[in-house]
């Protein structure tokens, strides 16, 4: 069965635009392929961070996670440091891997220019990345275009390692580039980033959602009730497109264009599509929080079975290598 792999940042909760972004899709691809889930520690190690909270931010992301429909019947769902072969694979591959090519990657010079002081963890992530996609010897690896230039250089590294040993071991994985909705945040200026405070968690409250959808930003065209709005150009619109119906979208784009009804009506129909799909997923996530070992008793499964993928690739990798 075709394999892929896919990780996220411990990011803690969710939101909408991790959700319908990421996640949403996995939940699809999982029950499509040989799923492989990671949240990502070891690669949150490399920002600021104080370690209760970053304890707390996986337990949260993995909430989400499961509430969200990832099934751990299904799919391999861990946290990454729970496996340490990534480090060990990581190590190994920073042995192949040409500093220039490091240097060169883009997330690595537009995050290095915002640090005082840059550690080499940065420099080297896209390599433990690497390690993460190949030590599952993934055939495909889910990504946003923004990811496209990490894994080229995970291809390039099981291309270097390859030729050193003189072996077809590692694959290439190849990007399955999903279409991934681009959720601006609330305030429509800029994708939704918890950084910037424009999100709406996955787990929120309806009448906390109501609050943040009220004022947000839509067509500037609509000043009066009576202009006539582009819905292609408002962020509500979006999110019609991807929590209501079909039938609900396109009259949504009528009632904009004619100025049939308000924004505020048309919220608050946005408002009980989102319901509709979250509520379940609220209700999912707080009988989790009431059973927490519901929640280890997944990410034991998942450490155990990503476990023995990674010895065995481990074991395997050192024997070509000449490594007792
Ligand atoms: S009617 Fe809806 S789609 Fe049109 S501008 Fe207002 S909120 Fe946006």
């Amino acid at each position: 069965m075709t394999r892929i792999f896919s990780g996220i940042q411990p990011s803690g909760e969710l939101h909408i635009g991790n959700y319908l972004g990421a996640v949403a899709n996995w939940v699809e691809l999982q029950h499509r392929y040989e799923s492989f889930f990671c949240i990502v520690d070891y690669h949150a190690l490399t920002g600021p961070y104080e370690p209760d909270d970053l304890r707390r931010r996986v337990r949260e992301m993995a909430v989400s996670l499961l509430a969200a429909g990832i099934d751990p019947a299904a799919c391999t769902l861990f946290v990454q440091s729970r496996v340490p072969e990534h480090t060990e694979l990581a190590w190994i591959f920073n042995t192949v891997t040409p500093l220039g090519e490091l240097e060169r990657q883009t997330q690595y010079k537009d995050k290095a220019s915002r640090q005082e002081s840059v550690m080499a963890g940065l420099l080297n992530y896209p390599v433990l990345q690497a390690a993460d996609i190949l030590l599952y010897h993934a055939d495909l690896v889910p990504v946003g275009e923004d990811q496209v230039q990490h894994l080229e250089l995970s291809r390039e590294i099981s291309r270097r390692w390859n030729s050193k040993f003189n072996v077809e071991y590692f694959e290439e994985p190849t990007p399955l580039l999903t279409k991934t909705r681009r959720i601006m945040g609330l305030d429509g200026q800029a994708k939704m980033s918890k950084s910037l405070g424009n999100t709406i968690g996955l787990l929120e409250s309806s009448e906390s959602i109501w609050q943040k959808l009220r004022p947000a930003v839509t067509d500037p065209a609509r000043v009066r009730r009576d202009d006539p709005g582009t819905p292609e150009v408002c962020n509500i619109y979006r999110l019609h497109e991807a929590f209501s119906t079909p039938e609900t979208v396109e009259h949504v784009a009528t009632q904009c264009r004619t100025a049939g009804w308000g924004c505020i009506e048309c919220k608050k129909v946005l408002h009980e599509s989102m319901n509709r799909t979250l509520e379940p997923i609220r209700e999912r996530a707080a009988d989790l929080q009431a059973n927490p070992a519901r929640v280890d008793e997944a990410l034991d499964a998942g450490a155990e079975r990503a476990g023995e993928v990674a010895r065995a690739t481990m074991a395997e990798t050192k024997q070509h290598m000449g490594l007792l």
